[in-house]
């Protein structure tokens, strides 16, 4: 049933309407370009995005940055350049809580790399809040994860992951060079979880040490010289897909000479070494937990505004959040019922793209005092990509039943989801100089980011 958004229409609301979008991400992103586009362009109403990076870059594709096969600045697109071409305002800073009874929004001050300030800690009035911080990693408690297990949530995370892999690269091969006799150990790399994130990186990877191979700094063997493990607490790989997905993606990746541990938890993580519950020790120089994700912590904070057990904002199907009319969250920020008012949709772009289409309708009835009308998630299915040998996965609407996928189709769409994000921010002739720049650059650039 539809809600009526009544205090849309209460009189002290601005004049224009205010909407503040808090994080700029998939979900952010995508609603900010929408509605500057719409109704900020009009004057109907002022948007406002605000995140504490300058820049966006796309998360599905961390696993690429961190494995150096895309140098991330060259995926960045520029809030402030994007608020100027598509009728929003940008306002970089954290948000740090917010103040429901005086419709405040606080963001905390911005530091230069040192310490001074740039911008003072502010508040930013708002008649509509959007909350679209996307998640945290979520280490579960376990001991030693959050020190010395790497998240992969960030551009910064994955350049440092991708820098810790060249410097035990460079370490064994000098190893290797200077003591010809000496057994030397492999490069241990520990991915815990192998969710879509986990079955990524590691398939990545392998592409990566072969690649690296070529060049003398980092000369390894890439099957002897490195041991790339993908440690699962369930009984198989990727156990939110289909059996015969999770079947295929196991076969490919003992193909590629990934070692998967399944029915395997960790229970501990140190510098060197990573415990599971068996008590086995894990040598290792580099772990990264993919294994879950939380909202992040400033969302507990927040008085008045109700999350669950993982720190998401529950809202109901309008995208309000429980507790306040005036404020909705989306994408991975969000606890959106599913097809029952339990099951929550998953933390994916798609549902986050999704709701962000979907809220640029829904923020049209809000600013005009209209019904709001109730978000409706379509699975169009899900590609998991396996580095130079291509995607699998499920594409759902064309039958009755979501249809398995691999080859040249499986790759072609899985390549295409990427080049239509940037088509819904930048438009079809942006993507198409984005996509040509990045196909000359790969032509003049080796294949891997080396510095
Ligand atoms: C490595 C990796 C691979 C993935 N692959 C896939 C995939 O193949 N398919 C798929 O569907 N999904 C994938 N996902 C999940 C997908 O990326 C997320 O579901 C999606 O990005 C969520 O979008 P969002 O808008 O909610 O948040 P995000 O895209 O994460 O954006 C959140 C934004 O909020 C900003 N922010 C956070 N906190 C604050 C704060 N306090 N103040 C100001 N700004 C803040 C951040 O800087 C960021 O810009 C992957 C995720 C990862 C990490």
């Amino acid at each position: 049933m539809a809600a009526i958004d009544q205090p849309a229409a209460r009189s002290n609301f601005q004049r224009p309407h205010r909407i503040v979008i808090v994080g700029g991400g998939v979900g952010g992103l995508g609603l900010a370009t929408r509605l500057g586009e719409t109704l900020g362009k009009a004057g109907d109403a002022q948007i406002v995005l605000i995140d504490r990076s300058p820049t966006h870059f796309w998360k599905p594709l961390l696993h690429e940055a961190a494995s150096g096969q895309i140098d991330p600045a060259t995926h960045q697109l520029q809030y402030a350049v994007q608020a100027q071409r598509n009728g929003f305002e940008f306002e970089q800073g954290e948000l740090a809580g917010i103040d429901r009874a005086e419709r405040l929004a606080m963001i905390g001050a911005t530091h230069d790399a040192d310490g001074r300030e740039i911008l003072p800690a502010r508040q930013l009035a708002f008649d509509t809040l959007v909350l679209a911080l996307g998640s945290v990693t979520n280490f579960f408690g376990v001991r030693g994860a959050a020190e010395h297990a790497l998240p992969l949530e960030s551009v910064v995370h994955a350049e440092t992951f991708r820098r810790k892999l060249l410097d035990a690269c460079i370490r064994a091969n000098h190893t290797r060079r200077t003591n010809p006799a000496q057994a030397v150990e492999p490069v241990s790399i520990n991915i815990v979880g192998a969710g879509a994130t986990g079955v990524e990186l590691a398939a990545a990877l392998r592409d990566t040490v072969r690649l690296l191979n070529r060049y003398s700094l980092f000369a390894l063997d890439p099957v002897r010289d490195f041991r790339i493990r993908l440690i699962e607490g369930s009984a198989r790989v990727l156990p939110a897909l289909s059996n015969e997905i999770s079947d295929r993606a196991q076969r490919m990746l003992c193909g590629l000479g990934v070692d998967v541990l399944t029915d395997t938890r960790v229970t501990e993580v140190r510098t060197d070494a990573v415990f599971t519950h068996g008590g086995v020790q894990l040598p290792s120089d580099i772990a990264i937990w993919t294994a879950g994700i939380a909202g992040p912590p400033v969302l507990r904070a927040m008085d008045g505004v109700a999350v669950n057990r993982s720190a998401q904002v529950l809202v109901n199907r309008t995208l309000q959040t429980t507790d306040d009319t005036n404020i909705f969250a989306l994408g991975d920020c969000a606890a959106c019922p599913s097809h029952s008012a339990d099951v929550f949709l998953a933390p994916r772009a798609q549902v986050a793209h999704q709701q962000a289409v979907f809220l640029a309708q829904a923020m049209k009835c809000r600013v005009t005092g209209r019904a709001l009308p109730e978000f409706t998630y379509r699975d169009a299915g899900t590609l998991v990509g396996f580095g130079n040998k291509g995607a699998i996965g499920s594409l759902s609407g064309l039958r009755a039943r979501p249809i398995f996928v691999d080859g040249w189709l499986a790759t072609v769409v899985y390549k295409l989801i990427y080049r239509k994000h940037i088509m819904t921010l930048t438009g079809f002739t942006g993507m198409a100089f984005d996509t040509a720049s990045h196909w000359l650059r790969r032509c003049a650039q080796p294949l891997i980011k080396l510095h």
